[in-house]
């Protein structure tokens, strides 16, 4: 029976037998109201507008990948540390992040960017993360792993640059709407662990970015057990990998078509 409580609000109590550490609302339908309980059984209240979707990226054979965080490691191409002016000489791999509505899924087009003269394409792997865990040794790295997808990680290099110098945050160079175009996601069970091939990208059927996945300074197992050693992994998070060199600007009409030998494609135009 809900309780009145001093500030008028009915609450109900949890339901019997809940699962208790899980990471979502659990919901009980009475007579009229849905009531939404934390997992430790707290009463929660109704939304006050509707919850935004989940962000989702379609997979190769059906179904979708339920998107959680979007982390992106910098400079882990040798060649293009250098053409961004840094020393690529294996320093500790480090992160910045995407909000998970920035994807642009199913071949969309990306609309350009306000703030912007000067947007860059950024051609990447992405590994999508399948199982969480914090601490993750690398040799366990590669079974945390679901599947990988070809993605772009579009950055605003004016304002990432006028960041850098100032030394101020990265988040409006890289974490803004539509920054994230990328492919399907393809299973592990179908493609494996890819650790080597061909990393491309063309502009209106030039191309601009050609690399091999083995030119990664940080691999794919190390870098998932690096950044478990920083945050709690959680099924759902992607993580691009660091672009090779090539990097350049895009306008609007632009079509950019990228490829990871192995996994899959990425499709978008500017608009
Ligand atoms: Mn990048």
């Amino acid at each position: 029976m809900p309780q009145l409580f001093p500030d008028g609000a009915a609450r109900g109590t949890a339901p019997a037998g809940h699962a208790v550490g899980g990471a979502y609302p659990i919901r009980r339908r009475t007579a009229k109201v849905l009531h939404l309980f934390t997992p430790s059984g707290v009463p929660m209240p109704e939304f006050v507008f509707p919850a935004p979707t989940p962000v989702a990226i379609p997979v190769a054979e059906g179904g979708a990948f339920p998107v959680r965080r979007v982390f992106c490691v910098g400079r882990n191409y040798a060649a293009h540390a250098r053409e961004m002016g840094s020393d690529p000489d294996r320093e500790p791999p480090f992160f910045f992040m995407k909000p998970a509505d920035a994807l642009v899924t199913g071949g969309a087009d990306t609309p350009y960017p306000p703030a912007t003269s000067d947007l860059h394409h950024e051609m990447e792997l992405v590994v999508g993360i399948g199982e969480g865990g914090a601490d993750i040794a690398e040799a366990d790295a590669l079974a945390h792993v679901w599947g990988y997808a070809a993605g772009l990680d579009l950055t605003r290099r004016d304002l990432q640059g006028q960041a850098k110098k100032e030394g101020k945050p990265w988040d409006m160079g890289k974490g803004f709407d539509h920054s994230g175009p990328i492919g399907l996601m393809v299973p592990v069970a179908r493609i494996g662990h890819p650790a080597h091939g061909r990393i491309a990208l063309k502009v209106n059927g030039k191309l601009r970015q050609s690399s091999d996945l083995a030119n990664m300074i940080w691999s794919v197992p190390e870098t998932v057990a690096y950044l478990s050693r920083l945050v709690r992994l959680a099924p759902g998070d992607l993580i691009f990998t660091g672009t090779p060199e090539g990097v350049a600007a895009v306008s609007r009409g632009d079509l950019l078509e990228g490829e990871v030998e192995g996994v899959g494609t990425i499709r978008t135009r500017v608009v």
